[in-house]
């Protein structure tokens, strides 16, 4: 059963669509005037920025994406706007990838919940209704812009894991394929292919439900139709890809990923690699449980002219392997949604470490 989920309120779709911003800032009703802003540090000296209604009020931020989310990033950004009593701002607008995305939504989150953003790392953790907060994706793929969570690790534990939450979720989302015109192209790829194997995971689970399918189908057909083109970014594919994402931000809240995100996981938290490229990576050595969807992903890799990264988990030594390990099993639910709940006699150390050595 479907228990209840919750999608965001309220999307504006189109080339251009950014230029609502304006619009949607002024028609909110709060007694406070300012907003605080969430920006990719790619805008940093863009004419994007010279675009937006920011005022003089306002607070912006710009989100280095070098590194992924981390915990403290979160509760630094937090700290700095209590230090400039900015804690109660009327929106919070995030411009940007999934890093910025997420950014936004949890420290929206802790601006209206006590502790630090640790403290929420889970499922309903949070307590209090957040900040409200608009989101415009910059680049499409991940569904961070639907979904119900904010990626984040905390380097003192290994513990890569968001605040799943009806409160994580987007007020508002400005949703402007213009916005995505500049992503370098493998970069498109990789987030792009994020929906397409959030997708096939979820199809190939054991949770499975007629609302996570329907979005999961609809999600996948659009990928097809744009990475099999061969212009994956003109205008037309820039819309249908960012539907893509949305749609497919929509199909995980209501199910759970596979085999490859938690193998993703492991390298993101031991080698640093980024999430969606090391989804990719994973893809090398997936074969063997996806074998028509890795035939499919291959064949759309090479007909971008996109090269795949290998190797990078061939040759390390037996505590790195041992790491891997720990980090990949770790992810009970997608792991037994995946292979039953008695993964772990399948994906033995041996087994995990010939996988990442294929990769
Ligand atoms: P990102 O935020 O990591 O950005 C990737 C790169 O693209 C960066 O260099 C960024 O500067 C650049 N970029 C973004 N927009 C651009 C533009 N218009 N022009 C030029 N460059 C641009 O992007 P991502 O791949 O969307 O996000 C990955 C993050 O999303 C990870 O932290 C991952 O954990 C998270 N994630 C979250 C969810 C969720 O549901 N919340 C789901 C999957 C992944
Ligand atoms: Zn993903």
């Amino acid at each position: 059963m479907i228990n209840n989920s919750k999608n965001v309120q309220r999307y504006m779709f189109g080339m251009g669509a950014i230029e609502n911003l304006k619009v949607v800032l002024n028609d909110l009703e709060c007694s406070n005037k300012y907003v605080i802003y969430f920006i990719d540090s790619y805008f940093k000296n863009l004419d994007l920025i010279n675009k937006l209604p920011i005022n003089e009020m306002d607070e912006i931020f710009f989100v280095q994406t070098k590194d992924e989310p981390k915990t403290e990033f979160i509760n630094n950004f937090r700290d700095a706007l209590f230090k400039k009593n900015k804690q109660n701002p009327k929106a919070i607008v995030s411009i940007g990838g999934g890093c910025t995305l997420d950014t936004g939504k949890a420290v929206a989150n802790l601006l209206t919940n006590d502790g630090d953003a640790e403290d929420y790392q889970g499922w309903d953790l949070v307590k209090n209704r957040a900040v409200y907060k608009i989101g415009v994706p910059t680049i499409s793929g991940t569904g961070a812009e639907a979904s119900r969570t904010c990626v984040m690790t905390n380097p003192k534990n290994g513990l890569k894991l968001g605040m799943n939450s009806d409160f994580t979720i987007y007020d508002q989302l400005i949703l402007d394929p213009d916005l995505t015109k500049s992503v370098p192209r493998e970069q498109y790829f990789f987030t792009g292919m994020d929906t397409y194997l959030h997708c096939i995971e979820s199809l190939n689970g054991n949770y499975r439900n007629a609302i996570g399918d329907a979005y999961s189908h609809q999600a996948i057909s659009l990928c097809r139709e744009v990475f099999n083109r061969d212009d994956m970014m003109s205008d037309k594919n820039r819309e249908k890809l960012m539907v893509a994402s949305y749609l497919g931000g929509c199909a995980i809240a209501n199910s759970y990923v596979g085999i490859i995100h938690p193998f993703s996981a492991g390298l993101s938290v031991v080698l640093d690699t980024h999430h969606c490229i090391g989804n990719c990576i994973t893809m090398n050595a997936m074969e063997e449980f996806y074998p028509k969807e890795y035939i499919e992903f291959m064949q759309m890799a090479q007909k971008q002219n996109i090269n795949i990264p290998k190797g990078i988990a061939s040759n390390l030594d037996d505590a790195a392997y041992k790491k891997l390990y720990g980090a990949t099993v770790i992810h009970e639910k997608p792991l037994s949604n995946a292979l039953g709940d008695d993964y772990r006699n399948i994906l033995t150390l041996e087994k995990v470490t010939e996988i990442f050595k294929r990769m």
